[in-house]
């Protein structure tokens, strides 16, 4: 038995833990109430994507680790449904690719603020090196109202490459059009987030954070040249028609 009381074996397994781990996060303090709402949209995705990584999402997976990789400032953007669900694992691709993680939250609170920030610390943060910012908000993303559009000047403000997982439309769109190269985690590949993206990633967080981790482990080693060309073929229209293509086939063989 592990967290829940539910064995791994059980077909519903990562769905039932998935569940249980938003329910927690919402009496932590980490997650809001639209955040319930958020994962059983993307549920309904995930089932039809057959709760696997398809094939396309791998290669945005290694697309989006050589990307963190030839980046300058890479910044992991974490929102209250991605504390709850993969609040260690951000921490593992942080310190894979050298990056900061900036808590950003749509309905952003002091309180939730510091929670989140607190929760990723007792995820072992320090330990890993990892700096946590979000707090000081002295920056702003042009066309966004206030609340909305606060982030770090020396985080999300000075970043070349953002992962931005589980966002809404409005914000992605908003950071692409300030220049950065934006990947995005979101099960939905009609998502404006997803569209808005150099690099959509249409699988289930839980699977995508630990995959973009395990490729940047395996493509340390790489040149400049070798991640470039991995970035350069990959192509985001044709991730998000995969995606799309499977989802409406029903075939989920
Ligand atoms: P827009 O269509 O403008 O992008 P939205 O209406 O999709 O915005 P939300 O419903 O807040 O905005 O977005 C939540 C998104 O997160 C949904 O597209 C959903 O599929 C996705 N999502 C939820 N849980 C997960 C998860 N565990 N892994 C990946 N994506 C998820
Ligand atoms: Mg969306």
């Amino acid at each position: 038995m592990s967290e829940i009381d539910v064995p791994e074996s059980h077909p519903r397994y990562q769905s039932l833990l998935t569940r249980h781990r938003i329910e927690a996060g919402v009496e932590k303090g980490i997650t809001s109430k639209q955040g319930l709402i958020a994962e059983g949209r993307g549920e309904a995705f995930d089932y039809l994507l057959g709760e696997r990584t398809i094939d396309s999402a791998d290669r945005a997976e290694r697309a989006a680790a050589a990307l963190l990789l030839l980046a300058e400032r890479p910044v992991l953007s974490v929102n209250g449904n991605v504390a709850a669900l993969v609040p260690g694992e951000m921490i593992d691709l942080a310190a894979a690719v050298d990056a900061d993680i900036e808590v950003n939250l749509f309905n952003r609170t002091e309180e939730r603020m510091d929670a989140i920030a607190a929760h990723l610390r007792e995820h072992g943060a320090e330990e890993a090196g990892v700096q946590i910012k979000g707090l000081t908000a002295d920056a702003r993303i042009p066309g966004l109202d206030h609340e909305r559009a606060k982030v770090d000047a020396d985080g999300i403000g000075a970043a070349d490459v953002v992962l931005v997982p589980l966002e809404d439309g409005d914000r992605a769109e908003a950071l692409a059009a300030m220049g950065k190269s934006e990947i995005v985690i979101d099960l939905n590949p009609l998502s404006r987030s997803a569209r808005a993206a150099a690099v959509p990633i249409i699988d289930n967080i839980i699977r995508a954070v630990p995959n973009v981790t395990a490729h940047a482990r395996e493509l340390r080693g790489a040149s400049r040249e070798e991640l470039e060309a991995i970035v350069g073929e990959f192509v985001g229209a044709e991730a998000l028609e995969a995606a799309e293509t499977t989802i409406r086939s029903g075939d989920l063989d």
